[in-house]
């Protein structure tokens, strides 16, 4: 919004988010749920091709999978749930219907925590509900003719909705909350929630309202985003665009709007459905579900760690600042890996393992990418933790490891091996150490002039003529000590 326009108006977004469950079978078949990347119909049956007279089986683990979820989220439980038909017309379905929950979903409630600004707020839930995917349309230009071919590989996969209330207040607060979830989402190994890849689609119902008005203004939904930044620029396209209604006196039409990402605008698409245009009712082909606390527990048995309780742990045990702790759990494959190079390390040495992992460690693996992680190298957590250890020992300097470093990801050998092979150890031997001391005095007689004069930078010279031809490795406490002896002695 223009300043302008943000002093006399208040944004309200609530998003619904459709994102992708990592389980091995389809909702309600035995197919293979993978699509990305296969050949077109090829992960298809007679259930999820919508064949006349073929009964749905419900996928446990994806249940299970939502349920997990919506524990995390701190959602309700409720002790029944079940499936309803919602009809539409479009060619990607394949049955004409889609089964998916209406007013009795897994999960009630819930909230997530987000951060932007530096300010912590809660995004409150309104529900979670389990259905299945359509197929996707590939849309084709033959020459001016159009046309449009279906693969049916994702029709029928499991897919979570999640639904928040009207929570947010900016683009920004939007793509903050995406992202949480998709971590979450990461932690719990549910989902990968990657929305370049359509694993995580959102849509988001855009209004504004005068500032002091608690009433909700008529809202717009915005679809086709498929980044996070996408999901913030259209956001903030969406609140402009309203305020300039508003201030020439019209009125917002609740309608579809999809975003155009080469223009950051939002174009109407359709006017919006009703829930009655659905004609919702109960699956007849499938059994309520009956969740009981004994379920709950053994789901909640399996949770890992989530994000949050990691964070504060790592503050808490390691000795970390919370923006170092809040780093290293960004992802649960960076956290496991630091945490085992702690192992490694030994957790006296947590504090350096962790700034070699923010530090030179995440420069390595930014040249991969935004999202790599030390899986895709040939470094592993166990060569970071000895890489610590050898610095904090004193056997290698701390400019020798960040060499030995750049060799263990060019070569995957241990830090070890290559402070052998290359004779890297740190030159302790005193009589080695004073030998160059003496010929460094020799060699440079002004410095030991400026030095009796009072200048003590003179020290500092001389080190750094030691350490150049000790090739670094001589320790320069030693160093330090044994110039000081010769020229005060
Ligand atoms: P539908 O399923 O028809 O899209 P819902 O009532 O389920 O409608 O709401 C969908 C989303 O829209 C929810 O996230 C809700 O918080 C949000 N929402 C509803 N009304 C408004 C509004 N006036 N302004 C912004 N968001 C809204
Ligand atoms: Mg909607
Ligand atoms: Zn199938």
């Amino acid at each position: 919004m223009t300043t302008d326009a943000a002093t006399r108006y208040e944004a309200v977004i609530g998003i619904e988010v459709h994102i992708q469950l990592k389980t091995r079978s389809k909702m309600f078949c035995g197919c293979n749920r993978e699509y990305f990347d296969t050949s077109p119909n090829s992960h298809v049956c007679s259930v999820c091709l919508g064949m006349p007279g073929m009964l749905p089986v419900i996928n446990e683990q994806a249940v299970a999978f939502t349920i997990q979820a919506g524990l995390a989220l701190g959602c309700t439980i409720p002790p029944f749930a079940k499936f309803d038909r919602k009809n539409y017309p479009y060619p990607d379905l394949m049955k004409g219907y889609q089964i998916s929950q209406y007013d009795q979903p897994f999960c009630l409630g819930g909230e997530l925590e987000i951060e932007v600004d530096g300010q912590t707020k809660t995004v409150h839930l309104e529900r979670i509900h389990l259905e299945e995917d359509t197929a996707r349309l590939l849309h084709r230009d033959a020459g001016g003719e159009t046309y449009a071919l279906v693969d049916v590989n994702r029709s029928g996969s499991p897919l979570m909705e999640l639904v928040t209330k009207p929570d947010m207040h900016s683009g920004a607060e939007a793509a903050a909350f995406l992202r949480k979830l998709r971590q979450t989402m990461r932690y719990l190994g549910i989902a990968d929630a990657d929305m370049e890849k359509g694993g995580m689609r959102c849509d988001a119902n855009v209004s504004i309202r005068p500032r002091g008005v608690t009433t909700l203004g008529t809202r717009a939904e915005v679809k086709n985003m498929n980044s996070f930044r996408s999901v913030q620029r259209a956001i903030e396209f969406e609140i402009e665009r309203q305020a300039k209604v508003l201030d020439a006196g019209g009125t917002v039409v609740q309608e579809t709007r999809g975003y155009v990402d080469a223009t950051g605008e939002t174009v109407s698409q359709r006017s919006k459905e009703e829930a009655h245009d659905y004609r919702y009712f109960p699956e007849p082909d499938l059994p309520p579900i009956l969740v009981d606390e004994a379920v709950i527990e053994t789901i909640r048995a399996r949770m890992p760690e989530l994000p949050g309780a990691r964070r504060a742990r790592f503050e808490r045990d390691y000795g970390l600042t919370p923006e170092e702790s809040r780093t290293l759990t960004d992802s649960r494959e960076r956290s496991d890996a630091y945490e085992a190079a702690v192992q490694v390390a030994g957790a006296a040495h947590a504090r350096p393992v962790a700034l070699w992992f923010i530090g030179d460690v995440a420069k390595h693996l930014n040249e991969l990418g935004v999202e790599a992680e030390l899986g895709q190298t040939k470094a592993t957590p166990a060569h970071i933790g000895e890489l610590t250890r050898l610095v904090q020992d004193g056997a290698i300097t701390l400019s020798t490891a960040k060499d030995v470093l750049d060799a263990v990801f060019e070569t995957g050998e241990t830090p070890g091996a290559i402070v052998e092979a290359r004779g890297l150890r740190v030159v302790r031997d005193e009589g080695a150490i004073d030998a160059l001391v003496a010929a460094a005095i020799e060699a440079n007689p002004k410095a030991v002039t400026d030095y009796r004069a009072g200048k003590a930078s003179a020290v500092g010279f001389l080190v750094g003529q030691v350490m150049r031809e000790a090739k670094g490795r001589a320790d320069a406490n030693t160093v330090t000590d044994l110039i000081r002896r010769r020229l005060d002695g």
